[in-house]
């Protein structure tokens, strides 16, 4: 049986509080399973407000709203990250800087951040590899300094500590992803969470199409109306549905995947000294997420043939997010080849194993045992 790289895991409850939301006739968006999902983020993680989107993409993009950035504006992004952490700052017409990181979280770089900043720096985006949390003393300590709002894409990270505070309650607002690959999911899916309550009312009303429908729907004004710009960002009640299925399990997937992030780690510590090939590194002060396995071989060469020696043998490993800052995209913003250094070279040495909640002890002795087969 070939071994994928991910599969979504159903915990349970998926297909009966679907099944409810179909008969209870609410189908739209904002419903009980919604209002229970944002309960569940706003208590689990200790943040003011969670607001369901439709992907983290479209929270990503509703900050970006929310910050009010325009043509100019400058936005420092770490040049290691998927494309929507940036796209969604580059649609209102940003220029992006790409930040590099560091070698051993493979997080934003805080030591080589404040040299990117500039007097039309509006925003500064990190987000936390892994599930592993960026140093964020040190990055809202100058974030701070300079009064630049941090967002956190937090895609990796949800119910993750620095210091024993959620990773997503440190920026001005975070945003999460549902899709399928992470922890958590409903397919597609995202959530904005939002620290700082000046963003609230404005945040309901983008979402809702730029109405103030949600106040209206708690009686606290007589009729709804246009009143600022917007868009549709909520989901259905039926992904919610999924979603809730999912928080409410949420201790028991974190946990199954902690066990397998273990494995992994034990049994490949020594193969990975041998081979010179680095594994994942937590701070102390950090508490992870599983949401990956991943380790760094010591050049391209190594780690091609490596993922070619697990495909033959059935087993799915994937490299991970190619230097933005040499894109075409990030060539249009200036991205030239020694930039980013780090990210330069950990982009082509990075493997991330098969990592999903549901994963069987054999599957992942058989992807462990391959990979002890193989020598760099
Ligand atoms: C998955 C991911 C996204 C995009 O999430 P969607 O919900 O698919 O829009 C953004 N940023 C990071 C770091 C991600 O891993």
């Amino acid at each position: 049986m070939p071994i994928p790289f991910n599969r979504p895991t159903n915990v349970g409850n998926e297909l009966e509080y679907i099944q409810q939301a179909i008969q209870s006739s609410h189908l739209a968006g904002d419903g009980n399973f919604t209002k229970k999902s944002h309960a569940i983020l706003e208590q689990a993680m200790n943040v003011p407000k969670a607001l369901l989107t439709t992907s983290c993409t479209h929270a990503l993009e509703m900050s970006a709203l929310l910050l009010d950035l325009k043509e100019g504006d400058e936005v420092i992004v770490p040049s290691f990250t998927f494309v929507s952490t940036i796209n969604a700052f580059v649609l209102r017409g940003v220029k992006a800087v790409f930040a590099d990181v560091r070698p051993d979280t493979l997080n934003l770089d805080e030591s080589k951040l404040e040299a990117l900043i500039t007097p039309k720096t509006r925003a500064i985006v990190v987000v936390h590899y892994a599930g592993v949390g960026c140093e964020m003393d040190a990055i809202m300590g100058i974030a701070n300094r300079h009064h630049i709002p941090v967002i956190e894409d937090n895609a990796h990270g949800l119910f993750g500590k620095y210091k024993g505070k959620d990773l997503g309650t440190f920026g001005v607002m975070a945003t999460q992803s549902f899709h399928e690959t992470k922890n958590l999911t409903s397919g597609e899916g995202g959530a904005l969470l939002i620290n700082d309550e000046k963003y609230f009312e404005d945040a309901e009303i983008l979402r809702e199409k730029g109405t103030n429908r949600s106040r209206f729907f708690r009686g606290q004004v007589d009729k709804y109306t246009w009143v600022n710009l917007g868009s549709s960002y909520l989901p259905s009640e039926i992904l919610a549905a999924h979603l809730l299925a999912q928080l409410e399990k949420r201790e028991e997937i974190q946990s199954a995947r902690k066990k397998i992030w273990e494995t992994y780690y034990k049994e490949l510590a020594d193969w990975a000294e041998e081979n010179h090939v680095q594994m994942p590194f937590v701070p102390a002060h950090c508490e992870q997420t599983y949401h990956m396995f991943y380790m760094l071989f010591p050049n391209l060469e190594a780690r091609t043939r490596a993922i070619a020696h697990l495909k033959e043998r059935g087993i799915q490993a994937v490299f991970h997010y190619l230097p933005l800052h040499l894109s075409p995209m990030g060539e249009k913003y200036g991205g030239k080849v020694g930039d980013c250094p780090v990210t330069e070279q950990i982009s082509d040495q990075l493997i991330r194993l098969p990592f999903y909640t549901n994963m069987t002890e054999d599957e992942q002795k058989t992807v462990i045992n391959a990979l002890k087969e193989f020598s760099v």
